[in-house]
Parts: C-alpha cells; sequence; structure tokens
C-alpha cells in the first residue's frame, strides 16, 4: 500500500513529466522553449532540470481525473486551486515549470515563472505548502549541490533558480538557492551537514546587497560555517553576468571569492553615506568600529584598522583607542 506522501509525490513526478512534455514535444509548449532558448537554456540542460510548461488552458485536472486519481489526494497536492463551489482547476497556467526536488530528486513542488509579464501577476509563483512541501526545509538543487559540493568543499547561495541553473551550465554545479525567501535556520542546518563553507552569491543590485547584508546576519552565529562573499559587478544577478561575460569569468568569479563578511559590511555601511561629509564620515568610522569589535582576532582587526587609518588618512593609534573604549561599553 502506497502512503499519502508518495502518492502525493507520484502527483508531482507525473506532473512534471506533463509539464515537459508540452515544453518540448507541443506547438503550446513553442514560445516558452524559444523563450528558455533565447535566455543561453539548451535542450539538454531543459532535460536535466526537467523544466516544462503549464499551458493556459486545463491540463493537469482531466490528465489526473482521466487516471481516476482520488479527489481528496488532488485536493491536498497543492497543484490545484479550488474555488467556492469546491471545484478545483490548475493552479499553475502561462508560466514555465521548475520542478523542485527533495533530498531524493523527487518533485515534491513547482515555481512557475510568468512568460508575459503582467501588472498583477507574481513573477514567480510557488507551490503552497502541503505535506511534502515546507517551503523552509527545501533548497532548490540541493539533491545535485550536495554531491558537487562533498567535492569541492563548499556550497553557494544563489538568489534565484535562474541564477543556479546559469552556474550549472558555467560548470559550477553547487549552487543552491531558498523558495524566494531569506534562508532559515532549518536549511542552514541542512547546509552545515554538507559542508563548512558558503559562498554567498545574491544579485549584484540593491535588493541584493540588503539581502547579503541580512544572510550575514543570520549566519553570524555559525562557527562551523565559514563565509565569503561574492559581489556581481554591474549590478547584474548571476545569469546575467554570465550571459554577458561567459563561463570562464563566471566560474573565476565564483571559485575565486575570497571577500570576508567583516569586509563586504565595511562596503555595505558605505552605503547611502556621503564619505566626503566629515560628520557622515565620522558615523561611518564609528559603524565600522563597531562591527571591527565584535572580531575575536586581533590580527584580522589590525589589518582592517590599518585599512581604515591610510583610507581616512588617520592615526592608527587614534582608533585602536576608540576601538577599546568601545570595548568597554560592550556588555
Ligand atoms: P528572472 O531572471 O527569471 O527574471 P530572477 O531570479 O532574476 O528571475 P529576482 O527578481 O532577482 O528574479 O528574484 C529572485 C528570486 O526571488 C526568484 O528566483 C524567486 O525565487 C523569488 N521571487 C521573485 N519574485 C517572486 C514572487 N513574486 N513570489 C515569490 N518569489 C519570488
Ligand atoms: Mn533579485
Ligand atoms: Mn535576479
Ligand atoms: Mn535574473
Amino acid at each position: 500500500e502506497t502512503t499519502v506522501n508518495q502518492q502525493l509525490i507520484d502527483f508531482h513526478e507525473q506532473a512534471a513529466k506533463l509539464y515537459h512534455h508540452i515544453l518540448v514535444n507541443t506547438e503550446m509548449g513553442e514560445p516558452a522553449l524559444k523563450y528558455l532558448n533565447d535566455r543561453g537554456l539548451s535542450d539538454e540542460i531543459i532535460s536535466t532540470y526537467n523544466l516544462g510548461f503549464a499551458p493556459d488552458k486545463r491540463l493537469l485536472l482531466p490528465f489526473f481525473q482521466e487516471k481516476k486519481a482520488d479527489f481528496q489526494l488532488l485536493r491536498q497536492s497543492g497543484l490545484f486551486i479550488e474555488n467556492q463551489e469546491g471545484q478545483l482547476r490548475d493552479r499553475f497556467s502561462g508560466r514555465v515549470m521548475f520542478p523542485i526536488r527533495n533530498q531524493s530528486g523527487k518533485t515534491i513542488a513547482f515555481s512557475g515563472r510568468v512568460l508575459v509579464k503582467a501588472e498583477n501577476s507574481p513573477k514567480y509563483l510557488n507551490s503552497p505548502e502541503t505535506d511534502i512541501f515546507n517551503k523552509r526545509k527545501v533548497l532548490f538543487n540541493f539533491d545535485i549541490a550536495r554531491a558537487a559540493g562533498r567535492q569541492t568543499g563548499d556550497l553557494v547561495l544563489f538568489e534565484g533558480f535562474m541564477d543556479v541553473i546559469a552556474a550549472y551550465r558555467a560548470g559550477v554545479k553547487n549552487g543552491i538557492a531558498s523558495m524566494g525567501t531569506s534562508l532559515t535556520s532549518d536549511q542552514i542546518v541542512a547546509i552545515e551537514r554538507i559542508t563548512k563553507k558558503l559562498v554567498i552569491c545574491y544579485d549584484g543590485d540593491e535588493p541584493g546587497q540588503d539581502a547579503t547584508n541580512r544572510a550575514i546576519g543570520l549566519l553570524n552565529d555559525e562557527p562551523n560555517l565559514n563565509l565569503n562573499i561574492v559581489q556581481i559587478p554591474e549590478r547584474l544577478d548571476p545569469d546575467e553576468y554570465l550571459k554577458k561575460y561567459g563561463s570562464d569569468k563566471f566560474q573565476k568569479l565564483i571559485t575565486g571569492a575570497v571577500e570576508t563578511p567583516i569586509g563586504f559590511k565595511i562596503q555595505f555601511l558605505k552605503k547611502n553615506r556621503n564619505l566626503d561629509n566629515e560628520s557622515e564620515q565620522l558615523d561611518y568610522i564609528n559603524d565600522v568600529l563597531k562591527v571591527l569589535v565584535t572580531l575575536s582576532s586581533p590580527v584580522e582587526q589590525d589589518i582592517y584598522l590599518n585599512q581604515l587609518s591610510s583610507n581616512f588618512h588617520l592615526d592608527k593609534e587614534t582608533l585602536k583607542q576608540q576601538l577599546s573604549d568601545l570595548r568597554q561599553t560592550m556588555p
């Protein structure tokens, strides 16, 4: 006897297969296939990620009804929306479908991207939470990435699914992404089971930098996880960077990541500040010292104090004095 969860997974596996078929073999799928090809995805990568297309008409409901699938199970699957009268209709339509896989590689949910931008519909629509899909626990591409990450010794955290797939195309197969939310403690635990090093590679735009700053804050209390930060230049996201600069440069940017969280913070604190203005400069230096005071390694502190002293033409001993004053006020 198969359990409910097994049947829900089976629905998702079948739906993924059908969406994929629509994308690669039918006329209905042609615009979506062209869209993906135009974004640089080969047929091979489309197969690897089992990408699909949900057309603008009823697809899954008749498919499962014909198979005499259990109505209650269909309701629970998250693949449908239920109206007031208790009737189901496909949740996803007119969207490129990204299957979300569990650690065993089985599809447990979807994220659908609109083909054509519309005012009132979100760019990415995710499956709702179900018995088999807890978005706080799942990381996109984790099944592939953990095998790759055991080889490289690190995982790379991206913002979007297309960034993870871009990385894979460039030979960086240890990429993961959360489900459009910030990292959760469950996801951090999952990462730490695989590796001692995480590279954060969010978008280079302002939301991406803010998200990086938040992620660093979340991971601050994880002594077992070394962090490096990649900042994508020109406000590009990783996928856009790959398109513009190619695989070699992409790989070098990611695998050569050396920036530390402190290094990132020191840059990040400059945001929205005019450092030519004396009082804003003082505020900035104060904020940097507040970060440095949290460092346990005196050598590391010294490196950044040297930088600060030379960048702002300040006496290092004065900075040291201020740092130790700050330390006094710490709890
Ligand atoms: P694309 O390259 O396809 O335009 P993106 O990944 O660059 O997408 P961003 O706007 O940078 O898109 O968003 C990053 C990620 O945030 C997405 O991949 C998705 O996981 C999530 N996301 C974006 N918009 C939404 C939304 N409306 N609802 C849920 N998640 C979203
Ligand atoms: Mn973004
Ligand atoms: Mn992006
Ligand atoms: Mn993008």
